[in-house]
């Protein structure tokens, strides 16, 4: 098929005429090119984004939302012509001068119109997702006042997570006395593993920033049972609107009957269907959250990025649905030897990434190593006696204050990558040694 020079293409015209048409409608518009730069505007988008531009340019779309989505890039660069890369999902971001910030939620959708050129259609829906997030706080506070039933227990927390009131029926669901809760961190009523100190301060906050923190996991009861239950954090405002709050209200729920059920849609959504690992965007999430995190209270934070080696020849040589078993028991290893903090995720088709909390440069080394190892040392046997061997190469790269974001973390990641197939695969390369 010969390519065409964009202005030879009888689609273009009509294409334009379209675009004029849109760009005089109240929804915003920006066409840019596949690095984002900003070739048109509309006046409704121009008034979405020039609150985003303070201190920046109106000149890079990708520059002004990438904060808010970390593969927003690589999506942009990605697609058919025609095809629809985001559809209307939700940015949250945060605009106007240091210190009197306010929440700005975009919807955003991009469609790649040809080779070099992209339209993006914004809308602004903060006010949806604050009503949203009204009564999703309105139904904490009526879970919370439905305090004489027994599957629910609220529980009053000082600035710090430490339990400050302690209700009858607390009691009768979680088992606790009064005695032996007064004073003590909220993480008491998690089950050993299922939550750490520093995972508490961060939902404190969660919650004092989007005004709930909302979380499912093993809780436990005073004689150490342990039961699956949802935890509502919610914070009790001080006097004014901007005083910090003088505490918060803890809702303890024993959802075990809807364990099954939750459990089944969150993998559906957030699983890759062939490993079972996380997928793409709860890698991303889980990504955006640990450098939020990491911003707010410096702790390490280690990515390693996995490609197998030569995966082209597994296929070639014995079948893609071989190829597919390796990958499943590739991902078992990753499973079997990381631990329940760690997020490892399938990001492409033989490539993968995994989020290392609260690990420095040594702890994450070896993991990396000891990863590379055991698949190495791994094979998959094949129904017909066949024995495959495969091998990976990791990039390690440590979360540090002068990288920009998760994107810029993931480049210097796959930077090493890199450099760990042009040393001859099946090793460990660091970023920056
Ligand atoms: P290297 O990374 O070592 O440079 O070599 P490679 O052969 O792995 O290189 P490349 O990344 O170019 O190719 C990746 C191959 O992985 C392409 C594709 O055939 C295969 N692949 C990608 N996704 C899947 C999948 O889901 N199942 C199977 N069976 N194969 C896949
Ligand atoms: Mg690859
Ligand atoms: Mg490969």
């Amino acid at each position: 098929m010969a390519a065409s020079p964009p202005d030879e293409n009888p689609g273009t015209d009509e294409q334009q005429e379209l675009l004029q048409l849109l760009y005089a409608a109240p929804v915003g518009l920006v066409q840019t090119d596949d690095e984002g730069r900003i070739a048109l505007v509309n006046a409704a988008a121009a008034q979405l984004l020039l609150p985003l531009a303070i201190g920046a340019s109106l000149a890079n779309l990708l520059d002004l939302l990438g904060p808010a989505m970390p593969d927003l890039a690589l999506r942009a660069r990605s697609g058919a012509p025609g095809e629809l890369l985001i559809d209307g999902e939700a940015l949250a971001l945060r605009v106007g001068p240091e210190g009197r910030q306010r929440p700005l939620v975009l919807s955003l959708t991009l469609r790649r119109l040809q080779a070099g050129q992209l339209v993006a259609v914004l809308s602004d829906i903060t006010a949806q997702v604050e009503r949203e997030r009204r009564l999703r706080q309105n139904e904490a506070w009526l879970n919370a006042a439905l305090t004489g039933i027994h599957d629910h227990a609220a529980v009053g927390l000082d600035a710090e997570g430490r339990v400050a009131h302690w209700s009858a029926s607390a009691t009768q669901m979680t088992g606790f006395a009064r005695e032996a809760v007064l004073g003590r961190p909220a993480t008491i009523f998690h089950a050993g593993g299922a939550t750490t100190p520093e995972r508490l301060l961060d939902r404190l906050h969660e919650a004092r920033a989007d005004g709930w923190s909302m979380d499912e996991g093993w809780l436990v009861r005073a004689d150490g049972q342990r039961y699956w239950g949802s935890t509502m954090i919610v914070p009790v405002s001080g006097i004014g609107d901007g005083d910090p709050p003088a505490g918060f209200s803890l809702v303890l729920r024993d959802i075990s009957d809807r364990r099954d059920a939750h459990e089944q849609r969150r993998r559906a959504s957030e699983t890759d269907h062939l490993t079972g690992l996380a997928n793409r965007r709860v890698f991303f999430e889980a990504g955006q959250r640990e450098i939020e995190r990491f911003r707010r209270a410096p702790r390490p934070l280690a990515l390693l990025l996995l490609d197998a080696d030569h995966f082209k020849r597994v296929n070639d040589q014995h079948g893609h649905a071989a190829g597919d078993e390796v990958l499943r028991q590739l991902a078992g290893v990753m499973l079997r030897s990381l631990r329940q903090v760690d997020v490892p995720a399938r990001i492409g088709g033989e490539e993968f990434a995994v989020l290392l909390p609260s690990t420095g440069l040594e702890g994450a080394r070896l993991v990396a190593e000891r990863l590379r190892r055991a698949m190495a040392a791994d094979t998959v046997t094949r129904a017909d006696g066949t024995v495959i061997r495969y091998t990976v190469s990791i990039g390690l790269a440590l979360m540090q204050a002068d990288i920009a974001g998760l994107e810029a973390l993931l480049e210097r990641a796959d930077r090493a990558l890199y450099a760990a197939k042009a040393a001859g695969r099946d090793r460990l390369v660091v970023d920056g040694e």
